[in-house]
């Protein structure tokens, strides 16, 4: 995801930060200046927030780790504001599995509440907060982590898109419908709630509600257009959808003697080849920041993030259509047993949906609701 840092990387698990987090970093370190003031206050405050940060991950990490059971891989969890998300290789059609994968992260921040309560002397309900809770500087942090936990776990327990408690319902109506079907009910679910949401934050007068429901609203829309291109490349294969069209460059090459291909050229992916194989992607900003910068003299492999993936000719385009998704425009090579048989990004897929199968209205429908994932 764009504008995120990467802290960590473990057995191929990443774990990312999203910049608005540290909005949010900033705002309970500035509030606990402003209430409290002393440097006690501030550094449990900056306790709570890695403590926060943690339990957000172990949520995550609990998707990926009952994923990872069932032989499916999880390569990045994202911290955002709003919680994180754990992106999975692919979230399986099998209801079971998705029923399992989607409770674990719920069931995490029971699980650190429950040890929160149970650690706590002297033990108050569940889910209150003492009324001293203003007497007790270190306790009282841990009291909110505990409510934090639980609050957390009914939030994503929500039945609706784009929550845990979403794919829940999906994978409930998945005993009794297809998958197709199932997604199709719990999308219009999710709005109807969305709609619920922002009704009882108007008559409330609750921002939050509001907020929510609108989240939810915008959401719903962006799992249906998965759901839509899922169905329809249904059996499709990469090979089917390859484009030989395309603009390589050799890693030797300056950026001198790119930028005159530039000028004759609209690509926005260039493929960087070291021979015959194809070893690196770079955008078409990439050579215009680096001409910005003067770096006429360097080679193009010192422009190169990453390391490349390449695709597999035989691999069904539903398998990858997430990683596709992530940018529309991102090119990725697609071999055949080693060799390189050309490109494939996420707009070759929808306009060879567009000639083969689906109808034009189809088309446009797909295109609008793309938007909404930007
Ligand atoms: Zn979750």
């Amino acid at each position: 995801m764009k504008g995120s840092f990467k802290i960590v990387s473990t057995r191929g698990i990443h774990l990312w930060i999203h910049w608005t987090f540290l909005l949010l970093v900033g705002w309970v370190i500035l509030a606990t200046i402003r209430y409290a003031g002393d440097t006690r206050q501030i550094a449990w405050s900056v306790f709570f927030i890695v403590a926060a940060v943690a339990c957000v991950t172990l949520h995550e990490f609990g998707h990926a780790f009952v994923a990872y059971l069932f032989g499916i891989r999880a390569k990045d969890i994202i911290l955002l504001p709003v919680g994180g998300t754990a992106s999975i290789e692919k979230f399986p059609d099998n209801p079971v599995q998705e029923l399992a994968i989607s409770l674990a992260g719920p069931l995490m921040n029971v699980i650190i509440a429950l040890l929160l309560w149970w650690s706590a002397t002297p033990h108050a309900p569940f889910w209150a907060i003492p009324e001293n809770i203003n007497e007790l500087p270190g306790r009282g942090l841990l009291y909110i982590l505990r409510i934090g936990n639980i609050g957390l776990a009914l939030f994503n327990l929500i039945p609706a898109f784009p929550m845990d408690g979403g794919r829940i319902l999906r994978a409930l109506l998945g005993f009794r419908f297809n998958y197709i079907r199932a997604t199709a009910i719990a999308g219009v679910f999710s709005k109807v709630l969305a709609m619920v949401f922002i009704a009882l934050g108007v008559m409330l007068f609750s921002l939050l509600l509001a907020v929510i429901g609108f989240f939810i609203l915008l959401s719903a829309g962006t799992e249906e257009y998965y759901l839509r291109l899922r169905s329809l490349v249904k059996g499709v294969r990469l090979n089917e959808v390859l484009m030989y069209d395309f603009t390589s460059l050799q890693m030797d090459m300056t950026v001198q003697e790119a930028a005159q291909l530039l000028i004759n050229n609209h690509n926005k992916y260039f493929i960087l080849m070291e021979g015959e194989q194809p070893a690196g992607t770079l955008n078409r900003l990439e050579i215009i920041k680096a001409i910005a910068e003067m770096k006429y003299t360097q080679p193009l492999r010192n422009l190169v993030k990453g390391e490349l993936e390449c695709l597999d000719g035989t691999q069904e385009v539903a398998a990858v259509l997430e990683k596709l998704a992530r940018d529309e425009d991102q090119a990725f090579p697609v071999m055949n047993e080693g060799v390189f048989a050309g490109i494939v990004n996420l707009n070759y897929v929808i306009e060879y949906l567009l000639l083969h199968n689906s109808g034009t209205r189809e088309y446009s429908r797909l295109k609008s609701l793309a938007g909404l994932l930007r």
